[in-house]
């Protein structure tokens, strides 16, 4: 027997309402945001990844699954999302439309060879989010905003956002310059991929694993207090919108990014729900001004954000999040061989009429066939047997009020119809106004 590969899951039917209902939110809310999706493929050039998320970092040096095709090419399963959007922003010269700003999102898998744990997986899901065409930090507050109000519209209450600026080119050349200087007396405490980045990109450092909260690092300086005047000002407009829009936040002096690309803004978005324990951040981004440049493309500066969705859905299912309950509003029993033609034909009319409609292909008896019925949540079940065939007629029942009758077999479609669209029997005796049911 085989089994799915390490790290990876399966969804199964059971539980795909939940997560057709969590795609839905978060499309609804990017409509809101006017954000257009974008989908790229899987797999990308390898060399794209090493470029546009930097050799050096753990998810390209250790965690990508790589391939050579036929064609003696090096191909790369995504590790991330924001490399092909970059890469295909440029190929299809998106700068050059219309729309001075391209505001994208993208939701589908990643792959990582990590050591797989809850909440930790090799194959996962995220959603993204890419803006391009300005610098303006109204953007900044309102890619957060956006992924606050994701969380706000899957009722996910107690969110916090961590937020630091690393600053522009210029700061950050200021910046490593403090850091290499106070980093040299203490560089050989930390670990030998530290003692490696200290030469090719010492903010990494900061983003070390291993490292992270020793008090070497926890006492280095700090971006923010390195920052030149326009990027302190773009700092400080930032914090300013996000509290116009009442967003709770934190400024975080050790969070970076340490990334080349990224500049300015970088933030967390946390959730405080017990069951993700250490797990909770559930998204992470940042501004990246030099990223469309460094990978071939024009001078245009970018932000966005990643969410983890399978741990997102940890949070929701802690707090009981249920799919759209399933439900068919016709199930039809077809009594005997001769019946069938004519019983398809019956149930493709309501089919592509809209009606969600099922028949039991097993040819099982009558009580397993009410059974299946009910396990199917079905509102009518419509009998077609001989008796029927012969006088043109079909026998539906409501489920609901237990209603028994026999029409017009042609009418059964319109008859459903016109009781679907009655109130509801609660509904008739409803005294409410603005009533959620009958809408009266
Ligand atoms: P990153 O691209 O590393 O900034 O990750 C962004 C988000 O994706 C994280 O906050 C997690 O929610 C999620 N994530 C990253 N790696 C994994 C993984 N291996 N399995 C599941 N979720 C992940």
């Amino acid at each position: 027997m085989y089994q799915k590969m390490k790290g990876t899951y399966d969804i199964l039917p059971k539980d795909i309402d939940k997560w057709l209902r969590l795609e839905k939110t978060i499309r609804t809310v990017s409509k809101i945001y006017n954000y257009k999706e974008i989908r790229t493929p899987i797999f990308e050039n390898s060399e794209l990844f090493h470029r546009g998320v930097g050799s050096e970092t753990d998810i390209v040096s250790k965690e990508t699954y790589d391939f050579l095709d036929r064609g003696k090419r090096s191909n790369t399963l995504r590790p991330e999302g924001t490399a092909g959007v970059v890469r295909s922003y440029i190929e299809n010269k998106l700068y050059a439309s219309n729309a001075s700003i391209q505001k994208l999102y993208y939701m589908g898998p990643m792959f990582r060879y990590e050591r797989p744990q809850k909440g930790r997986y090799r194959q996962f899901l995220q959603f993204g989010v890419e803006a391009f065409g300005s610098n303006s930090p109204q953007l900044d507050a309102e890619v957060i905003s956006y992924a606050v109000n994701i969380l706000k519209a899957l009722k996910i209450k107690d969110v916090e956002v961590h937020i630091n600026s690393i600053g522009d080119v210029e700061s950050k050349a200021t910046y490593k310059e403090a850091l290499l200087n106070y980093l040299a007396p203490n560089i050989n405490n930390l670990c030998t991929d530290c003692q490696k980045r200290y030469t090719t990109n010492p903010l990494r450092i900061l983003d070390c694993k291993i490292d992270k909260d020793s008090e070497i690092l926890q006492n280095a300086p700090k971006p923010l207090d390195y920052l030149n005047n326009e990027s302190q000002s773009h700092f400080t407009e930032t914090v300013a919108y996000l509290d116009a829009m009442k967003i709770n936040y934190k400024i975080n002096k050790n969070l970076v990014r340490g990334l080349d690309y990224y500049t300015h803004t970088v933030f967390e978005v946390n959730a405080n729900i017990d069951t993700l324990g250490a797990q909770n951040t559930i998204c992470g981004g940042g501004r990246y001004n030099n990223l469309v440049k460094s990978l071939g493309g024009p001078d245009i500066p970018g932000i966005g954000f990643a969410f983890g969705l399978e741990r997102l859905m940890f949070a929701l299912e802690s707090l009981s999040f249920k799919g759209d309950p399933d439900y068919l509003h016709l199930y039809l029993m077809i009594l005997g061989d001769e019946q069938k033609a004519d019983g398809m034909a019956i149930l493709n009319r309501c089919r592509l009429g809209g009606l969600f409609a099922d028949i039991d292909f097993l040819d099982k008896g009558m009580k397993a066939k009410w059974k299946q019925a009910a396990k199917l949540n079905t509102r009518f079940v419509a009998i077609y047997g001989a008796n029927e065939k012969e006088n043109d007629v079909i026998n539906v029942k409501d489920q609901e009020t237990g209603k028994e009758i026999t029409i017009d077999k042609h009418q059964l479609y319109n008859h459903i119809v016109e009781e679907l669209m009655k109130p509801s029997a609660a509904c008739e005796s409803c005294k409410e106004d603005n009533c959620d049911e009958c809408g009266e």
